[in-house]
């Protein structure tokens, strides 16, 4: 790979040789290239922020958050101190009355009743007019208008930081802020949420089909891959396999007939354990089986569950286990899942990959170039949350550091490790579907992640495609417009973006076809890709129990008998859980834009307003096709366009 960027190098110095050439012989050229000068001052890569990753050095001011969107943002941290305040007085006065938390027994969980929908509102303590009062106090502070400039000098980060101490100072009078504490029920975690709503995954997330359904339509609908068998290293038996298939059903059968499939956490094996900030944490690498049943068009079923990657460290589990070992097992999936997720699949594979073409884009191409044109709002608020993210959330001491199960070192390099291997030109969506075996709709009939994102991934496709038609008319025109190959050249380049695997040839781009298809796999990465893992973290992530953001026990509890205790060591203690909601409610609250609508007359040509309205239509359509789609399958909504902001920007 350094070989490969020795050489762009050079052709990086070669093609501003030709610039420099050009540039006497066009005015307009000339003009272009001051202004590009004046760019590449202020959007200077980075490449320590988070080792080797190209970043933005420095946030330039025109980066900065809009108003509006600082509102949005501004009234969900209020909800969640709110929700945090409501907790802590709570929990006091139940301690004041010495009043006992009820026990709840788990199995009797899975049965409904009533009483797991009880909602804040039937056991509220504080009046509704003192929590409108401190909201709308608060609100109205931050919100008006001076507050804006300050914030622009002060910098987001202080203020960040500033409301970080505000929530440490209420922890700190937290009557459950000893981490470590038991929990004696899962209530415990229900009863975090006071102003925000209880989710409905609190009520499911033990089921088995819920387990499944995770995999494809959860919050990292992303692991999953066919097998034909199983390797060495994940020794399922027939006889475990025709336990929870039926007898009629065989393993050698189901692999020959596309019909397993398998999630793989390996690439978190040999992560080193966190104990960040105060608590031993444990970091999994578990395979899970998948089964669809045989002559059957339903969603696949659990089969068995293997914690590690060598069988000698954790024995195989499947539903039919003993005591909590099943739930117990479930549950280390579920943590790496959220770790691959918040690690993988949102930072690495969103945030930081788009990230790269926004500091490029900015730095070769005029702002009234067609390609900068197009792509520019798609790349709206993410140079800032990356800017912040880098700051506080993925810095060591914070969120990251503190919630996830591994060393914040260990999650910094397994995102650098991952980014330089994530294929540019592997990512397009159908050649994802189809590398991990999962594209055939008929081998896995129940696959809503997948069926949305093509319907989205087509739609951005045809846009891309007639916007760009309009605007090139050959391949000769892609190759002949230096601007647009200067970019390609530095999105790989080591002293560029870095980005992997990116253009046909070394960072050029020879035909149309293929920019349509890269610019396709951008813009859908923005919008679709970045909506599918990131609003998951409210509703489905927040609630810790669903999906902890670390393991507290290790896998060896496994040999022994599982206890329900031992199960609910393994989930975060409350002080972390909250930590969890507040954070990952406030990350999953903001939509901020919508996909294909772009400011008005943004484009002023009447072909490309054609072809945008066409492009709108088209997602109406598409709303509709998954609106009709959620009446037969559970709810999956994060693919709804309604729903998909144009760029990453939370
Ligand atoms: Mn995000």
């Amino acid at each position: 790979m350094n070989f490969l960027f020795k050489n762009d190098r050079e052709s990086v110095s070669n093609t501003s040789e030709l610039d420099k050439h050009n540039m006497k012989t066009d005015d307009a050229r000339s003009k272009n290239t001051r202004k590009l000068a004046d760019a590449r001052g202020k959007y200077k890569y980075n490449y320590t922020h988070i080792p080797s990753i190209a970043m933005l050095d420095k946030l330039p001011w025109k980066e900065y958050p809009s108003m509006a969107w600082l509102s949005l943002v501004a009234e969900e941290v209020i909800n969640t101190i709110i929700n945090t305040l409501i907790t802590v007085i709570d929990t006091a006065i139940a301690k004041w009355r010495n009043r006992k938390l009820p026990r709840k027994n788990l199995t009797t969980r899975t049965q409904p009743s009533n009483a797991k929908h009880l909602n804040y509102a039937d056991k509220q303590t504080i009046p509704n007019i003192l929590i409108n009062a401190i909201r709308f106090l608060i609100l109205e502070a931050i919100t008006k208008p001076a507050i804006v400039p300050i914030l622009k000098i002060i910098g987001l980060s202080i203020f960040g930081n500033f409301l970080n101490w505000i929530l440490k100072l209420i922890f700190k009078a937290h009557p459950k802020s000893d981490p470590k504490k038991d929990v004696a029920s899962l209530q415990e975690y229900n009863e975090l949420f006071t102003e925000i709503q209880l989710p409905e995954i609190a009520n499911y997330f033990e089921e088995d089909e819920v387990f499944a359904y995770m995999r494809v339509a959860g919050y990292n609908p992303l692991t999953i891959e066919r097998v034909d068998k199983l390797e060495d290293k994940f020794p399922v038996t027939e006889a475990q396999y025709q336990e929870v298939m039926g007898n009629d059903d065989s393993l050698v059968a189901a692999g020959e007939e596309g019909r397993l499939y398998l999630a793989d956490y390996k690439i978190l094996s040999g992560a080193t354990n966190g104990t960040f900030p105060e608590t031993q944490k444990y970091s999994y690498a578990p395979l899970a089986l998948f089964a669809v049943p045989k002559n059957s068009d339903s969603l696949m079923r659990p089969v068995a569950i293997q914690c590690a990657q060598n069988p000698l460290d954790a024995p195989i589990v499947t539903p039919k286990s003993d005591g909590y070992a099943w739930l117990f097992a479930k549950t280390i999936v579920q943590i790496a899942d959220a770790n691959f997720q918040e690690a993988l699949s949102h930072l690495g594979r969103t945030h930081l990959f788009v990230g790269r073409f926004a500091i490029a884009i900015h730095r070769q191409l005029p702002d009234c170039h067609p390609l900068s044109l197009l792509l520019c709002p798609h790349f709206q608020g993410t140079l800032n949350i990356n800017n912040l993210a880098q700051k506080s959330l993925i810095a060591p001491g914070g969120d990251v550091d503190k919630l996830l199960s591994s060393t914040i070192d260990t999650v910094r390099a397994l995102v650098e490790a991952d980014l330089q291997n994530y294929s540019f030109n592997e990512a397009m969506l159908p050649k994802q579907l189809e590398k991990r075996g999962v594209d055939d709709t008929e081998k896995l009939p129940v696959y809503p992640y997948r069926d949305d994102a093509l319907l989205i991934w087509n739609g951005i496709h045809q846009w891309v495609s007639d916007y760009l038609n309009i605007h090139y008319k050959s391949d000769e025109d892609v190759q002949n417009d230096t601007y647009l190959q200067n970019w390609a050249t530095e999105a790989v380049a080591y002293d560029g973006a870095r980005v992997y695997d990116f253009g046909e040839k070394y960072g050029r781009i020879e035909t149309l076809n293929y920019l349509i298809d890269a610019t396709t796999l951008i813009i859908f990465t923005c919008s679709a890709q970045h909506a599918a893992v990131n609003f998951p973290q409210k509703g489905i992530m927040s609630y810790a129990p669903a999906a902890p953001l670390a393991g507290y026990q290790p896998v060896s509890i496994l040999k022994g008998e599982v206890t329900e205790q031992d199960y609910l060591n393994l989930l975060p203690p409350l002080k972390q859980a909250e930590e969890q909601l507040n954070i990952l409610q406030l990350l999953g609250s903001v939509y901020y834009t919508k996909l294909g609508y772009y400011s008005d007359n943004y484009f002023s040509e009447s072909s490309v307003k054609t072809a945008l309205e066409k492009f709108q239509a088209n997602l109406l359509d598409i709303e509709k096709t998954i609106v009709q789609r959620n009446y037969n399958r559970p709810k999956y909504e994060y693919l709804l366009p309604s729903k998909i902001p144009q760029s990453i920007n939370i």
